[in-house]
């Protein structure tokens, strides 16, 4: 039996995780993290009866507690930034689910695998904010960090022990998002067409990515990030058909692919039950039916995040920290109606430029730099806000 903490299992990855639980004999949750969703936990805490809980602040934890007494649980609650690394610590969970949207993951995975804890992890951003060392520790500890994100999923299965230096190229494919063959002009591009992803049915903030393509941008410094290959190594391929989910070529020429109906239940269900294989619901693929697998090279200056997120990781150091910490400010700032979609670029772009990076590497540099950018992001904004001026 493999006992699980799902972090952030009220979200779209979170969901999708207990579902695919539900349906899997081997697997235990003893654990549960949400934000705000208290409504949304509850339902799971009666479907899965995990030990231990973890929600955002305080007085919701309190009121928890009243709850499950009432209803006769004896469900630990923990609370806060504190209680997540609390609730990745409990000495009876083999694996951590990571599915928390943002860096607001990172004390959390890094805790789960000081504690010796394998992590699944949907959360990109902490993998491009201080993937480095997070790989870096888990070799140490001996710890698993199994890629949920379909891509890496399906670049994991292409590799399939290989050794990285006879990797080739990896090639990084994407749909393209809702405005990959969009002519009109970009800056009048509304929130509520942005958050119209063609095939996949995600949370606000990677539905946003997704379509700027920053999302393929943090991808790319994942994939370099979690296979160890350098970011000229990953190409990105526009395929609409979102079928092939990714494919690595090796020295000698071959080129492998992962092809499966667009489902993130499947790489879900693979880094849960790796190394196994086991019979899923997911539709099987007919691709007589499908007829077209297409393939394009990406518009890097249709997309500027693109092209924004290749040179951060050719830069190194906290770059890549810098890109994310502001990225998620500048598409925050967009949901909340605050800037416009082709300001998401421009926010992130200014804040780059203005970084003085460090020359020393670790956790405390990234930590600091994503901060940094946080703060700059922020003052950038509301400046332009209150001057009434756009972005240059
Ligand atoms: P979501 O917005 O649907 O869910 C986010 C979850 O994180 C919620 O449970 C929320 O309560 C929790 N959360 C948010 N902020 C938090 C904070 N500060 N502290 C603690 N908990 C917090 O997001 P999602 O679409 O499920 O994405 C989760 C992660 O998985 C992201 O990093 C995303 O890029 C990645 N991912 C998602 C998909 C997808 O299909 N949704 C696919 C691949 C990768
Ligand atoms: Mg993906």
């Amino acid at each position: 039996m493999k006992r699980i903490v799902v972090l952030g299992s009220s979200g779209s990855i979170g969901g999708q995780t207990l579902d695919v639980v539900s349906k899997l004999k081997n697997i235990s949750v003893v654990g549960l993290s949400v934000k705000k969703n208290i409504l949304v936990l509850k339902d799971q805490i009666k479907k899965f009866h995990p030990k231990y809980v973890c929600v955002g602040n305080f007085d919701d934890a309190k009121d928890l507690k009243i709850w499950l007494k009432r209803n006769n649980f004896k469900t630990t609650v923990f609370s806060g930034d504190k209680g997540l690394e609390e609730i990745v610590s409990v000495p009876n969970a083999d694996m951590i689910v990571a599915a928390i949207v943002g860096a607001a993951g990172l004390k959390s995975i890094f805790k789960a695998v000081k504690e010796k804890k394998d992590v699944a992890i949907a959360n990109k951003e902490v993998l491009v904010c201080a993937g480095l060392e997070l790989m870096e520790l888990s070799r140490k500890n001996g710890v698993k960090i199994l890629p949920v994100d379909s891509e890496h999923s399906a670049i994991f299965q292409c590799c399939c022990g290989a050794k990285k230096s006879q990797i080739k190229k990896i090639l990084l494919t994407a749909s393209g998002g809702p405005f990959y063959k969009y002519k009109k002009d970009f800056s009048k591009i509304t929130l509520e067409q942005a958050l119209v992803h063609p095939t996949w049915k995600m949370g606000k903030k990677i539905t946003v990515d997704s379509a700027t393509l920053m999302n393929k941008g943090l991808e790319a410094i994942e994939t370099s990030v979690l296979f160890g290959v350098p970011i000229e190594k990953v190409e990105i391929l526009i395929h609409p058909q979102s079928t092939v989910h990714s494919m690595v070529e090796f020295n000698d020429g071959a080129v492998i692919a992962q092809l499966s109906n667009p489902d993130m239940r499947l790489p879900i269900q693979y880094a849960l039950t790796y190394p196994e294989r086991v019979t899923s619901n997911i539709k099987s693929l007919d691709l007589v039916q499908l007829k077209k697998l297409e393939f394009f090279k990406p518009d890097f200056r249709k997309f500027p995040c693109l092209q924004l997120a290749y040179d951060c990781a050719k830069k190194g150091l906290q770059y890549p920290a810098v890109l994310n910490a502001s990225n998620e400010i500048a598409v925050s700032a967009f949901l909340n109606g605050k800037i416009k979609f082709t300001d998401i670029a421009r926010v992130v772009n200014n804040t780059v430029e203005a970084y003085s990076p460090s020359k020393r590497i670790s956790v405390r540099t990234s930590v600091n730099a994503d901060m940094w950018s946080r703060n700059f992001a922020i003052s950038l904004i509301d400046s332009k806000i209150s001057k009434g001026c756009g972005f240059s």
